[in-house]
């Protein structure tokens, strides 16, 4: 706990990234055996001091509640929350959120090193094709995979050095309809239902 604290605590001073906006955001020092990993933090995170504070954070957290009736605070209790940038990266020029360039990446990846390397999880839960294109190596998308192809399996993956397991969610992003709609609706459920039979998944929740 000490270590994971200290990482957290370097996470939080880094400044190492011209172009993000930060604060970094980071969750909270939990030792858990289910690693979840999304993009980066929004405009309102750092205000409210933790990682999935506002709108797709209100969707993922539901999403856990109607599978398995896990409120957000248990989440938060039972689950380490990361991210592949802990800054907000600003506003690109559509209007969106600013997707994190590969420097930042691999900066903000020396954190996540730090942090897998420490509680080496069992299972790791990356949300989006940003955090999907790191765990499963960005080549899958370049290859052209599509979500389609990715939610609702479980991979045995090697992360940062790490051994894991991986199942991906998609972006709870209110910007996004393919959670709402088929196939994706059914792929959702089907990862929600693979997570919650892994041992990781029961032991991070066992009472
Ligand atoms: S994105 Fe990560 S590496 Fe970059 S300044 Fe923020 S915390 Fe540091």
């Amino acid at each position: 706990m000490k270590e994971l604290k200290k990482v957290q605590s370097a996470i939080a001073s880094c400044r190492v990234c011209p172009q993000m906006v930060g604060p970094p955001v980071h969750g909270r020092a939990i030792l858990s055996p289910v690693f979840l990993l999304g993009q980066a933090p929004g405009p309102r995170e750092a205000a409210l001091g933790r990682p999935f504070a506002y709108t797709a954070g209100k969707t993922l957290f539901r999403w856990f509640e109607q599978a398995y009736g896990i409120s957000e605070a248990q989440f938060r209790e039972r689950v380490y929350i990361a991210a592949v940038a802990r800054c907000f990266p600003g506003k690109g020029s559509g209007g969106g959120d600013r997707v994190p360039n590969s420097l930042e990446i691999a900066n903000c990846g020396h954190h996540l090193k730090r942090e897998l390397a420490i509680l080496q999880p069992q299972l790791i839960v990356p949300v989006g094709k940003l955090a999907i294109a790191q765990v499963l190596g960005p080549k899958i998308f370049r290859a052209g995979m599509l979500l389609t192809d990715v939610v609702g399996i479980k991979f045995n993956i090697e992360f940062h050095s790490q051994k894991m397991e991986a199942i991906c969610l998609p972006h709870p992003s209110g910007l996004s309809s393919w959670h709402k709609k088929e196939p994706g609706k059914t792929l959702l459920m089907q990862s929600l239902q693979l997570m919650g039979v892994q041992p990781a998944w029961r032991e991070a929740f066992r009472s």
